[in-house]
């Protein structure tokens, strides 16, 4: 019999195909008759055919196009069916519905449950076991005395890697071109000298954004000799990115395209790809990063700013050198082998030995009469004769301390500061000095010491070396480093929020950049297969636009920097990555602009590029790197205008597009069909209670297809034609006039009944004195108390004040946020959302139901629009306060790749408590999960049970001591989004918050995805003759829900630079989701049930030509075999996984 599954498979097929072919056959017909009829007609009647003949073909083309619309939501359904049916299969099971909720949890096909996982060390119960007593350690001040025998060594000799760095922040408290002019460049032609002066001499690089700089100005005879240098192992390029990223409020799209830019640009001009990691500066470490070191090549790596109290615990356990594992992986694969440096600094007193007194002596920088002193008070001396006897057995001393605190008798010294080796001197007294020290080592086989300036990479193969003759294995440790903190309660969880304005238009940005690679890459593709000969359009500026790619995501990358997303830059600083990113986003418009252009355009040979007249514009503008946002109005007449919708994710999806027109009436037709949109007219509201009359805000639903570009027509209609949103103003003793003519105002009779707003998935109950969220009620019946409250933290009074990077909040913690005038509360109704509005003196509080069927329904949107200008050490925060019983337990995201479970805890400083979010945070209990999705990175903390709380801004007038040298005072109007989700776990939990891994669940992931990623709105300018337009739609279906297309980056051409070449990044991550809350009704999409898939399949009709599996930065070395020729391209994507395919699109 045959499978039910395979029957409708054929059905399908069959219908589709039997379309498919009499729409050719129509067409043949009707072309062969009125071609007929022509040739017996006069000349006047032929035109009249002509045009009747391309009405026909439009409306063939209308039906072709309804056609896929139908087939891709056949496909879906099919897919979600024959998932069901396997499962139901494997399971034994007969009768399983496919809609039940909490039969689906236990039975999910690739559902990661949440997982314990019992091998390794957790961070987590570090932390449980910890004092945090803070004790006096002595000459290590936070550490411990440390004790050795003379003889320890006699056997297995000490042996010592002296690695020579220098730190160069791109931007901190000088421009990244301010720091290469004065400083960077002259480090970087000095090393290029020294080292070649003694081919002992080794260096260390990290930072590809400055060398590249650098090795653009270097003649032929320079670059050989970096070349030189590099092959003979002197000069080691260590973690490759652009930047040395900050982990803990980057996305991990933008820390692996920072990563790629420079392993990208290293293979490209020097044919060299990275081993080992160098983090020194980053405060604190996330394996995410780990996990994408690993992905790319990297087999070591070394971090630093881990708070002192786990260093001295790790130090104590002889375990600063491990296998850094991902929470998730059960096996060993994503193993990274770490060296934590053990001490407070990576100056020079605190990387030779415990004692920085002693160390800073070695310090021949700080020579007298040289720029630097020690303040410790002992300077340090030039080696002689006289002295090196006593200096060598100083210093050895130090390392052989140091040295006790690792398990291997090799010892890595790193010898550097911030940007240091700049004169010419300062290599010559460091290296001359130091090779004194080791000469007398060496001259002295009794004191069982060698030593030698190295690479990283020198000094963890020596260390592997005698790791595996020892038959050692380091242990496994799971977790991350935050919250970092280098002395007392000097928590560094202030810059989780620092700078939110840019916080966010990172993400902007970020999220700018992914579309315009995914629609570019497609165009070219596109157009190479419209010419049949892989050619591109001639007047397509594919070289310009690829130029403005690549400055996108040099500037996205440069932005990662520990001193840039973390806002800890000085003001002008801060202003020129500001710029950056905006003049990115203005560019990389344009490149949309012009792509979905020529997708568009029905007949191609009508495509022409017009520089400073572009086809298409955007529907809404950026005014200035430090300007919000502004929507376009757009004038509306009987003749349509056309808007065009780019949906950036791999999901079909029903979204709502809002753009500003000059009138109150206004119609919507999806252009291809002439089916009218569902749309609703609201107010812009010039003042919180004062209507514009020029300007109408319309809305209405889009109906998306993945990465689809949909043309819709905007016209004036009649009237009263469309449903206009209806007011209800409240302020509670003080009622407001508000008068509009074009919409029904009305004001809140009973003041204490509360505001109440649903849709078919939601209902939610709000107080009308202040129109602050209180409960949420479910479909299914779950309600939670859910309170809004808004909150200011002051700073201590003691002398360490809160900062750019210190949280350092007073004793009395968080005040309740309150004013002496009560809020203006303005609740709007419409047929496509309703919301709730509260506008205090410092931010304007909404949230907002969506009218619709699919995900977007079943989430509660908030936005804040936050002004804290007028404020002085203030930082306001948004607290949900709920009945979900968490206890201490709750979850942060680690860099939108991986969650990570919190434990609050009463022996730390409120402060501490504090974690980075980037894009979720959640707190549940066994019959309810609340997660809060997020837009952009700030601070999370769960207080207290059942609370979420997010930092929104902070503004605070001084330094702290840092290095910075100013307050955070350039505070702006800041807008931060979030969705709020409440899913119901009943029948499918698992144990409550024992587990340790936890993921979102699939609604969760495609709520975060379509957050992240909003619909890009282009309009076509006023009054034009335009061509016709096609909608593209490049997928027949919907990815998997829980893949994602995480870019398809064009890659440049080998041969001819700033080119792009035929070859294109493919990098899919398929996310672990959590299963104990199956939403109900399901979702309308799949998810992967085998770790195989076929990306023929996955992505038909797209066709590859050719697919490799590479490393997760694309270098060629990490290629794996060619699978050219190959009928059919399958391939395995493991769940948690990032997977990267260099492919060509056919
Ligand atoms: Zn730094």
């Amino acid at each position: 019999m045959m499978k039910r599954s395979q029957l409708l498979s054929v059905l399908v097929g069959g219908v589709f195909c039997f379309a498919v072919m009499s729409l050719y056959r129509m067409l043949e017909l009707m072309q062969g008759a009125e071609l007929q009829q022509s040739q017996e007609k006069p000349a006047g009647q032929v035109d009249e055919d002509l045009s009747r003949l391309q009405k026909k073909i439009d409306r063939l083309e209308r039906l072709l196009y309804d056609n896929n619309r139908l087939v891709a939501t056949l496909r879906d359904s099919l897919l979600l069916r024959k998932a069901s049916w396997e499962k139901e299969r494997q399971g034994g099971r007969v009768n399983l519905s496919l809609v039940s909720a909490h039969s689906q949890a236990d039975t999910l096909p690739g559902c990661r449950l949440a997982a314990e996982i019992k091998d390794g060390t957790k961070l987590l119960d570090v932390y449980d076991l910890l004092p945090f007593d803070n004790l006096n350690g002595g000459a290590w001040k936070q550490g411990f005395e440390i004790s050795y025998h003379d003889n320890e060594w006699d056997e297995q000799p000490l042996e010592v890697v002296l690695v020579p760095h220098s730190h160069n922040d791109p931007g901190w408290l000088k421009t990244f071109d301010g720091y290469y002019q004065d400083q960077t460049r002259h480090i970087l032609d000095n090393m290029l000298t020294k080292l070649s002066e003694d081919a002992r001499r080794k260096m260390i690089w990290a930072e590809i954004s400055y060398f590249s700089k650098w090795w653009a100005e270097l003649d032929e005879q320079k670059r050989a000799m970096v070349r030189r240098l590099l092959k003979a192992g002197q000069l080691e390029l260590v973690t490759g990115g652009w930047v040395m990223a900050d982990e803990a409020n980057s996305h991990y799209y933008a820390l692996l395209d920072q990563l790629m830019e420079g392993h990208l640009w290293m293979q490209r001009h020097l044919g060299v790809q990275p081993s080992s990691g160098w983090a020194i500066d980053p405060f604190g470490h996330s394996p995410s990063m780990t996990y994408l070191l690993k992905g790319a090549g990297l087999q070591n790596m070394v971090i630093q700013r881990v708070h002192y109290a786990v260093k001295k615990h790790f130090a104590q356990q002889r375990t600063l050198e491990f296998l850094w594992r991902q929470n998730w992986d059960s096996s060993p694969r994503s193993d990274i082998t770490c060296h934590m440096m053990p001490f407070y600094s990576y100056d020079v007193p605190h990387t030779c030995g415990p004692n920085p007194a002693v160390c800073c002596q070695f310090d021949f920088h700080r020579l007298p009469g040289r720029r630097v002193v020690c303040p410790w008070r002992t300077a340090p001396q030039p080696i002689t004769e006289q002295n090196v006897k006593e200096r060598a057995q100083l210093l050895l001393d130090q390392y052989r301390q140091k040295s006790r605190l690792f398990s291997s008798p090799v010892l890595l010294v790193p010898l550097g500061d911030d940007f240091r080796f700049m004169e010419a001197s300062e290599w010559d007294v460091q290296f001359e000095n130091y090779q004194k020290l080791f000469d007398y080592f060496d001259q002295h086989p009794e004191l069982h010491v060698k030593a030698r300036f190295g690479t990283l990479s020198d000094y963890f193969l020596a260390l592997h070396k005698r790791l595996s003759a020892a038959g050692t294995t380091l242990p496994a440790v799971r977790g991350d480093f935050f919250t970092y903190a280098d002395r007392d309660d000097h928590y560094w969880s202030g810059y989780f929020t620092s700078r939110p304005f840019y916080k966010r238009l990172d993400r902007t940005l970020e999220a700018t950049l992914r579309a315009t690679e995914i629609l570019f890459s497609l165009t070219l593709a596109e157009m190479r297969r419209f010419h049949g000969d892989r050619r591109l359009v001639a007047d397509f500026p594919a070289r310009d636009h690829f130029l403005s790619l690549t400055a996108g995501r040099r500037n996205l990358a440069l932005f990662q920097h520990h001193d840039a997303v973390t806002g800890t830059a000085r003001d002008p600083v801060v202003v020129d990555y500001g710029t950056r990113l905006f003049l990115s986003i203005l560019n990389l418009r344009k490149v949309l602009q012009s792509s979905a252009h020529w997708l568009l355009l029905l007949d191609k040979s009508q495509y022409h590029h017009n520089q400073s007249k572009p086809f298409l514009q955007m529907a809404d503008s950026i005014s200035a790197q430090d300007a919000l946002p502004q929507k376009t109005l757009l004038m509306l007449s009987d003749e349509p205008r056309s808007l065009v919708v780019f949906n950036p994710t791999e999901q079909r999806r029903s979204a709502v597009i809002s753009v500003v027109v000059d009138s109150p009436d206004a119609r919507v037709v999806d252009a291809e069909t002439g089916q009218p949109m569902a749309a609703q007219i609201s107010a812009v509201w010039a003042e919180p209670s004062r209507v514009s009359t020029e300007a109408f805000q319309l809305d209405f639903v889009a109906e998306l297809p993945p990465l689809s570009l949909v043309v819709y027509h905007v016209t004036k209609s009649s009237v009263g034609s469309t449903p206009r949103a209806q007011y209800t103003f409240s302020r509670h003793g003080n009622p407001t006039e508000v008068k509009s003519e074009h919409f029904q105002v009305s004001h809140l009779a009973e003041a204490d009944i509360p505001l109440s707003l649903s849709n078919k998935h939601i209902q939610i109950w709000s107080s009308s004195e202040t129109g602050l969220l209180q409960k949420l009620r479910l479909q299914s019946g779950l309600v939670r108390q859910i309170q809004v409250q808004f909150l200011w933290y002051g700073t201590t009074s003691k002398h360490d004040k809160s900062g750019a990077y210190l949280f350092l909040p007073g004793p009395e913690g968080a005040q309740l946020y309150s004013s002496s005038e009560p809020p203006l509360v303005r609740v709007s109704r419409g047929p496509i959302f309703s919301d709730i509005t509260s506008c205090y003196k410092h931010f304007t509080h909404r949230v907002r139901l969506y009218h619709l069927e699919g995900h977007a329904g079943r989430s509660l949107e908030i936005s804040n629009m936050v002004d804290i200008r007028s404020e002085v050490n203030r930082e306001l925060v948004m607290r949900l306060i709920s009945d979900v019983t968490n206890g201490n337990r709750f979850f942060s995201d680690l860099n939108g790749f991986q969650m990570q479970q919190r434990r609050t805890l009463a022996k730390l400083p409120l402060q501490a408590n504090f974690y980075p979010m980037s894009s979720a945070a959640f707190v549940q209990d066994s019959t309810s999960r609340l997660s809060l999705l997020s837009a952009q990175s700030q601070a999370v903390a769960s207080l207290r049970p059942g609370e979420l709380e997010v930092v929104l801004d902070r503004r605070l007038q001084q330094d702290d001591n840092r290095g910075l040298g100013q307050g955070v005072t350039d505070n702006k109007l800041t807008s931060s989004l979030y969705e709020l989700l409440l899913e119901d776990r009943r029948g499918g939990a698992q144990e409550v918050g024992g587990a340790s891994v936890e993921h979102l669940s699939l609604l969760a992931h495609i709520t975060s995805l379509c957050l992240c990623h909003p619909p890009v709105t282009m309009v076509t300018p006023s009054n034009s003759q335009l061509p016709k337009l096609r909608p593209f739609l490049p997928l027949g279906t919907s990815l998997p829900c829980d893949v994602h297309l995480l870019n398809l980056r064009t890659l440049e051409d080998t041969q001819e630079a700033d080119t792009p070449s035929q070859e294109v990044a493919l990098l899919l991550h398929r996310k672990g989701f959590d299963c104990s809350s199956a939403p109900q009704p399901a979702l309308q999409c799949t998810w992967s049930k085998d770790e195989e898939v076929n990306l023929d399949d996955l992505f038909s009709p797209l066709q590859f030509r050719s697919v490799r599996r590479s490393g997760l930065t694309l270098l060629r070395e990490h290629d794996e075999p060619d699978s050219v020729g190959q009928q059919t391209h399958i391939t395995r994507l493991q769940p948690m996984e990032i997977s990267a395919f260099r492919v060509e699109l056919e």
